[in-house]
């Protein structure tokens, strides 16, 4: 399985000025060679492969261009290319919409990727052939074998590398214990141990701090400097809400799979629409998708599994005698006319996803069949 890990890289002067050559110099060869493919083609009707543009970009190299550039770093922009042009016949085939593969302009190239060698991770210092030694803010230890960097800047003018790395899947234990999620009305999440896991305080007031910048920047006229400037503390706002939540969302996840051998979560895709008509809760479902990605690749690594069911009717359900108990969204409890139960609502809901992923699991269990067990006894 693949993991990729983002850090923040804190180049001096002299290596943001190469860092930003390279990417200059990636969007220069792109452009060319996505000059030369329209060329080839218009004018004698010759449709250029990544092979024919990696000879020529061989040629270049002999007379002396492109020498700032690390060799595969280059290469990997032809392949980018080619990519795009693939995906461009694709579309064609395919009778849809084709979007032909588009020049890039200043500041429409953002990253350029190291493809197998050619940089290094030795505790917080990343170096990059051609460019040097990055100091860079290492949050989590890489785990596996590196296999790519990418090295990418954000609107913010920061600097990223993206390490992609591989280990090998850990095969799945027998579960003997599992947990329950489902997505809170109120938290991020309800746990079928009876816990709930709430928003940060600090992620609560970053978000309304986004609300009122973004009110902000919709008064401010268009064209003027004053805009320029609110979209800018836009920008970084988001990304500091963005950095808080994964932050976050990668602890809750590790308390997960710690917690359980079988992870059950409601599946959004089934019931997301019914449950979440709610508009301000887009972003609490884009964080609950997220969620369920980070444990799945923690899960992985620890052997776990886990599981998405189809949660409808899980707030209406009885976790103790599986009545269902009509209830509108206003309401907080669980109040049990059959057998008397009371509990949170979220709470209830998770106990029943919990039941659902373990009852999932005994149809595939490939031990004891009953046919089986008839004749053993
Ligand atoms: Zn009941």
């Amino acid at each position: 399985m693949k993991t990729a890990y983002k850090f923040r890289m804190y180049p001096n002067k002299q290596q943001e000025a190469s860092l930003g050559l390279t990417l200059d110099t990636c969007r220069y060869l792109y452009n060319l060679a996505l000059a030369d493919r329209k060329n080839a083609y218009e004018s004698e009707g010759v449709s250029r492969s990544y092979e024919d543009q990696a000879a020529m970009l061989v040629a270049e190299k002999k007379d002396g261009n492109f020498k700032a550039v690390f060799s595969q770093v280059l290469q990997d922009v032809l392949r980018r290319l080619d990519k795009s042009f693939k995906a461009f016949f694709r579309r064609v085939k395919g009778g849809e919409k084709p979007g032909y593969p588009r020049f890039k302009g200043q500041g429409w190239y953002k990253s350029f990727t190291y493809p197998q060698v050619g940089f290094k991770l030795d505790g917080s210092k990343l170096t990059l052939s051609k460019i040097g030694s990055i100091r860079i803010f290492k949050h989590r230890e890489v785990e596996g074998q590196i296999k790519t960097c990418t090295i990418k800047k954000d609107n913010l003018g920061h600097w990223y590398a993206i390490l992609v790395s591989e280990v090998g899947d850990v095969s799945p234990i027998d579960p003997k214990t599992a947990i329950g999620v489902d997505v809170g009305l109120k938290s991020l999440v309800a746990l079928s141990t009876g816990e709930t896991v709430e928003y940060p305080r600090y992620y609560v007031q970053a978000e309304n701090k986004l609300a009122v910048a973004q009110r902000n920047l919709s008064r401010k006229k268009s064209g003027s400097s004053n805009r320029r400037k609110a979209k800018a503390r836009v920008a970084r706002i988001s990304q500091d809400v963005k950095n808080h939540r994964d932050e976050f969302l990668h602890q809750v996840s590790r308390m997960l799979v710690d917690s359980a051998d079988l992870i059950v979560f409601e599946n959004l895709n089934i019931s997301g629409m019914l449950k979440n008509h709610h508009l301000a809760k887009h972003i609490q479902d884009h964080a609950w998708g997220k969620l369920i990605r980070f444990t799945q690749s923690k899960a992985a690594k620890a052997g776990k599994i886990v599981e998405l069911v189809d949660a409808r009717y899980t707030s209406q359900k009885c976790s103790q005698c599986c009545i269902i108990v009509p209830k509108t969204l206003a309401d907080r409890t669980h109040l049990c006319p059959n057998c008397g139960l009371v509990m949170d609502r979220d709470i209830n809901a998770s106990l029943n996803i919990c039941t659902l992923g373990l009852r999932g699991r005994a149809y595939q269990d490939p031990t004891p069949t009953l046919s089986k067990r008839f004749k053993a006894s």
